[in-house]
């Protein structure tokens, strides 16, 4: 086991203010250019991992920061109020990065917190699609190598992670499957299509195929046929309260772009802004009270699993799905508010409102969540 993780106010207020500075010079600076020519944000994650944040989750014993999921998840909204894609790649490599902080090897560990190693996950397939905790895709084991076969259908970063952590049917047994850490320049794994997403479009989510890939034993992270519980225990509240902390991030940046608008514009005639106009204040009022109610089940999320309330389950389950929610009805009303000025792209909304369907299609879906939230409540078994 790894040294329990800090909750440090002064050391998140340090982080946050980093990215704080990152957001608004850089990555704010690239965003619209990211979204159009759909290219990686290299610029903002070069500085992330420059400055430590990349390193946030790994222990100070190998040179992390050695802080929780409140401080990832600070750090992931601040980064989705100026360009969602750079948020979900950040999120996607802390979800990774709290699996191998917890199973992988010190070299490795060492790299991410000295900012010399991108990862991400690999777990939704053509054959498994959305349901991720059953992979179809195989390893097996000969002379201490193990062999990968898999077709994997979306990978953030895939083409610019140094490594995945990748799910395959267990070596043995009937458990669902077990988790590895897979270099990315293994002889054998093939990028077939680049990303061409209607939003997020700067995340490089392209498909991973690996024809007979060779690695080493000891890349498996936990023991054969530990991956569904790895998934559960760890990757499932990371992802679940990172991916809610990108939609909220977007909604208030797309807020913030909603005021300026409407504060800004005149209409001749009566020298009136929009925002005199009560229709669109009550929108604005119910487009707060939206990212608001998000805002705060995140946070009472992160509380129950780091007190590890008997909440937890239930709140991780419905952080996503409200923020995802949310972000696609507030950002329904963005546009609305903002009127023909933001359908032709004046207004900077259109970029947000692409980039904010994609929570409710990233699995766990917002339906599977339903579903299992149903389960949940009704305290019947989730799978
Ligand atoms: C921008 C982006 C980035 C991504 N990044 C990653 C990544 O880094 N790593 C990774 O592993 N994957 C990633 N994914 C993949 C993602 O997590 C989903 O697996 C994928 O989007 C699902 O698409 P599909 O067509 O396979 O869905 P399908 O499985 O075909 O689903 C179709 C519909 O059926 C619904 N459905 C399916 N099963 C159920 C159920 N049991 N109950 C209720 N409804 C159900 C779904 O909600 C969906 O609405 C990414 C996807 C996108 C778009």
């Amino acid at each position: 086991m790894t040294e329990p993780r800090e909750r440090n106010p002064d050391a998140v207020e340090h982080v946050l203010a980093i990215t704080d500075r990152i957001a608004g010079e850089i990555t704010t600076k690239n965003a619209a250019e990211v979204d159009k020519l759909a290219r990686f944000p290299r610029e903002s994650m070069d500085e992330l991992a420059e400055r430590g944040i990349l390193g946030l989750l790994i222990a100070k014993e190998c040179g992390g920061l050695g802080l929780d999921l409140a401080a990832a998840a600070a750090v992931v909204q601040r980064l989705a109020r100026e360009c969602p894609s750079t948020a979900m790649i950040t999120a996607m490599h802390f979800c990774a990065t709290a699996v191998i902080d917890e199973y992988g090897s010190r070299r490795v560990r060492e790299a991410i917190a000295a900012g010399k190693h991108l990862s991400t996950l690999a777990f939704s397939e053509c054959g498994s699609r959305s349901q991720f905790w059953t992979p179809v895709s195989t390893a097996r084991e000969r002379d201490k190598v193990v062999e990968l076969n898999a077709h994997k259908s979306f990978s953030t970063s895939a083409s610019h992670a140094d490594s995945y952590v990748w799910s395959s049917k267990p070596l043995a047994g009937d458990e669902l499957s077990t988790l590895w850490l897979v270099p990315s320049d293994c002889d054998g794994l093939n990028i077939p299509t680049s990303f061409r997403g209607l939003g997020l479009r700067g995340n490089d989510s392209a498909p991973i195929v690996a024809d007979n890939v060779k690695i080493a034993m000891d890349n498996r992270l936990g023991a054969d046929g530990e991956g569904f519980a790895i998934m559960m225990g760890i990757v499932l509240p990371y992802f679940n309260v990172l991916a809610a902390n990108c939609s909220i991030g977007l909604m208030k940046g797309a807020m913030a772009r909603v005021i300026d608008h409407i504060s800004g514009v005149r209409y001749t005639h009566s020298d009136a802004a929009l925002s005199a106009l009560p229709t669109i204040r009550a929108y604005v009022a119910r487009m707060q009270i939206k990212i608001d109610m998000a805002d705060m089940l995140q946070k009472d999320a992160i509380d129950a699993v780091l007190s590890g309330h008997e909440n937890a389950t239930l709140r991780i389950l419905e952080t996503k799905a409200a923020a995802g929610e949310c972000a696609t009805e507030v950002l329904g009303m963005a546009m609305r508010v903002c009127g023909g000025a933001a359908y032709s792209n004046g207004v900077g909304l259109e970029r947000y409102f692409r980039d904010s369907q994609a929570a409710t299609i990233m699995s766990p879906t917002t339906d599977i969540l339903y579903d299992f939230l149903g389960k949940a409540v009704l305290r019947m078994p989730l799978f």
